[in-house]
């Protein structure tokens, strides 16, 4: 399969837009067409999505949410509720099966599709129109589509796409369509990549592709100049592979200079740990396993792993975690390399953390484990901004804060108009946390 070149226009790459926040927006009628940052809400927390509301004032994801909430001072900041986000993404990943079995989930609301075997070859963009259309009448959600030859142009043209857009890209367009994008558009060109890059003035796929290959693999490496030699020329011959479920994703960094001392240790592990946290926050889920890779200067190298009572997806938790696991491998010598990689990844990671990050730091894991399906007594202490709640007689709602016994809520839910907030006792009107209840039905 690999090797055949495709002629035709028929691979398919869905992503859903700003698909948190989005959910939220819909599952909070008040928060529509309003700011609303989804991420960690502790002091170091990070945000996973910013509605277009509050991509407006530059807020984006894997921004500090502290300055993401200084750009946006209106915005909603609510905690993850990936128990909502994993219904609608299998809503919306069934709907894609719908068009070709041979679909390559890449993150809760990313997949690529393969047309070129099924019913659909010869009109991709009606079949995208049309599941576009169900989609949107089942959840609510905009799904943006790029159709090409390749994942490359797919992908490239589901970004060009957004918002809530389509876009095919004919194999006799395609110069003119990758040329004039910038370096970065294209997946796998990180930050330092880019930068490499740069220094080269090859700041657009065009000036890319006037780079020597010897030049690019003198810049970048052998095997990353190779490849960008390659999708510079649009050519990307990688299929669209089904069984390809990520196991785990990671990060690592061979230093140019061995390193030595647990300073110089630690702020290296951080540094690779940011990396590792990007590529999860891209997967879209939490992680229970933390792996920690040490190659000492005799070139000895070591794992050692650190498994959490369940899965989690906070920045503060897995950081933890990672430094636990470095340190088990003994880091009395010099080090060479360093890998953080997370694994039994799952996109339902359960989000049970203190308030504040802080305090993590000091006991990492010591989390009591609770079940996310057994409603219990909202308190002070695990409430979280978003989180669904019931009442007796007022019905289902969600949290907006508790102060003491004092808590602040909105009782609406996806079918209901948007609610103004108000705050009940505690001890006069108990309030349950509930799991999120996901209605999909066409409207
Ligand atoms: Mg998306």
């Amino acid at each position: 399969m690999a090797d055949r070149t495709r002629t035709r226009a028929t691979v398919l790459h869905a992503d859903a837009d700003s698909f948190f926040a989005a959910v939220e927006q819909r599952d909070k009628p008040s928060l529509r067409g309003r700011p609303v940052l989804v991420g960690g809400t502790g002091p170091r927390g990070v945000v996973s999505t910013a509605s277009y509301e509050a991509r407006l004032t530059g807020a984006r994801s894997a921004m500090p949410m502290s300055r993401a909430r200084r750009l946006t001072p209106a915005a909603a900041v609510l905690y993850p509720r990936f128990e909502a986000y994993s219904a609608y993404s299998r809503a919306i990943m069934a709907e894609l099966r719908t068009l070709s079995p041979l679909v390559e989930q890449l993150s809760i609301d990313e997949a690529f599709v393969d047309l070129q075997e099924g019913p659909f070859a010869d009109d991709p963009a009606a079949a995208a129109a049309a599941v576009r259309a169900r989609i949107r009448s089942l959840t609510g959600l905009a799904v943006s589509v790029g159709i090409g030859r390749t994942k490359l142009v797919a992908k490239l043209a589901s970004d060009a796409a957004k918002p809530d857009g389509l876009l095919l890209v004919e194999p006799p367009d395609e110069d003119a369509f990758l040329l004039p994008l910038p370096v970065r558009a294209v997946p796998g060109i990180g930050p330092a990549t880019a930068a490499a890059l740069e220094r080269l003035d090859a700041r657009t796929v065009a000036d890319l592709r006037r780079q020597p290959l010897d030049v690019l693999t003198m810049t970048v490496g052998e095997s990353s100049g190779a490849n960008l030699y390659r999708l510079a020329r649009g050519i990307d011959p990688r299929p669209v592979s089904p069984g390809a479920e990520r196991k785990s994703v990671g990060a690592e960094r061979t230093f140019a200079a061995d390193i030595f001392g647990r300073d110089a240790i630690s702020t290296a592990i951080d540094a690779v740990t940011d990396e590792a946290l990007r590529r999860l926050t891209a997967h879209g889920g939490g992680a229970r396993t933390v792996v920690a890779k040490v190659r000492f200067a005799d070139f000895t190298t070591l794992t050692r792993s650190v498994t959490l009572p369940q899965p989690s997806a906070e920045p503060a938790e897995l950081r933890a975690a990672a430094h636990q696991a470095a340190l088990a491998a003994g880091l009395t010598d010099s080090v060479r390399l360093l890998g953080v990689s997370f694994h039994n990844l799952s996109a339902h990671a359960q989000l049970t953390l203190p308030w504040d990050d802080d305090e993590v730091q000091a006991e990492p894991l010591v989390l009591p484990p609770e079940d996310p399906t057994q409603a219990r007594p909202l308190t002070e202490e695990n409430a979280r901004p978003g989180l669904d709640i019931e009442h007796a007689t007022l019905g289902r709602g969600w949290v907006v804060h508790v102060r003491g016994r004092a808590a602040t809520v909105r009782f609406e839910s996806v079918d209901t108009p948007p609610a103004r907030s108000q705050v009940l006792d505690l001890d006069v009107d108990p309030l349950l946390l509930v799991p999120p209840l996901v209605a999909l039905e066409p409207s």
